[in-house]
């Protein structure tokens, strides 16, 4: 029985399902940067990608954040719930890098006094624009009770990751995340929390093991990914 597609992404493609409440994310191994304008492949990062992100979800699970995921048929398949998505890139950041470090002239890696929560209007035509509570209300995108459960949660995502991710020397920069609605208009964490959307570095020596090892073309990219899942999982693949 071939699957139908509902949507293909740069990252992942989410197939329909029998169930109408129900979506099979595939994740891919292509990679880009810069909305699309690099391109290329990190070996067996789908695999890897799937098992970090259910790694996450479960550990956040176990701290009260509800989230999609369902079930993992395979390696590089998980069963989520489908949602609304809500168009925004919601970040994170501890520390400055990449956009945050250049728009305001701070050297990569100035730890922030407080977690900082950015919002991006989700467009790949308009390069994701960064917008604040006006602009998503204006938009009718949230309303302001979604926008606080959105970041109450996102904060504490925060939490619950970097807390883990020290006890594995790794120190969680800044990290993107997307909500989503069910049927009862219950706010979710959808998509994925993987090293193509956080930064994590190494504690010790500042080394990136995430997609800024392909973003800025500085190799070894399949073992930054593999380090992580094994730093999580123990899993060497
Ligand atoms: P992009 O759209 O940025 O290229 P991906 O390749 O990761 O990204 O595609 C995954 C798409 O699926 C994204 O548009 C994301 O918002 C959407 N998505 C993630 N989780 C769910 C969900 N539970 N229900 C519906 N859509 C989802
Ligand atoms: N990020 C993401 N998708 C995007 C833009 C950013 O997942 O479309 C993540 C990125 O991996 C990083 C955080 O959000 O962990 C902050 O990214 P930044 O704004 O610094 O983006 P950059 O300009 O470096 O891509």
């Amino acid at each position: 029985m071939s699957k139908k597609v509902l949507y293909e992404g740069k990252a992942k493609i989410m197939y329909e399902m029998e169930n109408p409440d129900e979506l099979l994310v595939y994740y891919k191994d292509d990679a880009t940067a810069g909305n699309g304008a690099k391109k290329g492949t990190i070996v067996d990062k789908g695999v890897m990608n799937n098992k970090i992100t259910a790694f996450f979800f479960d550990l956040l699970k176990k701290n009260g954040i509800d989230h999609h995921c369902i079930s993992m048929p395979s390696d590089r398949e998980m069963i989520v719930k489908k949602l609304e998505i809500i168009p925004l890139e919601v970040v994170v950041r501890n520390i400055a890098a990449g956009s945050l470090a250049e728009r305001l002239g701070l050297e990569e890696g100035t730890k922030m006094a407080i977690p900082i929560v950015e919002l991006y209007y989700k467009s790949d035509e308009l390069g994701d624009p960064m917008i604040n509570h006006y602009h998503v209300k204006a938009m009718a995108m949230a309303t302001d009770e979604e926008i606080r459960e959105i970041e109450r949660q996102a904060l504490k995502v925060n939490e619950i990751m970097m807390a883990h991710l020290k006890t594995k020397k790794i120190t969680l920069v800044d990290f993107k995340l997307e909500f989503g609605r069910d049927k009862n208009g219950t706010i979710i964490l959808a998509d994925e929390i993987s090293p193509d959307n956080c930064r994590f570095w190494d504690s010790d020596t500042n080394e990136k093991l995430d997609k800024d090892r392909f973003r800025r073309d500085l190799g070894n990219v399949e073992d930054a990914y593999k380090e992580i899942l094994r730093r999580l999982t123990g899993e060497e693949r």
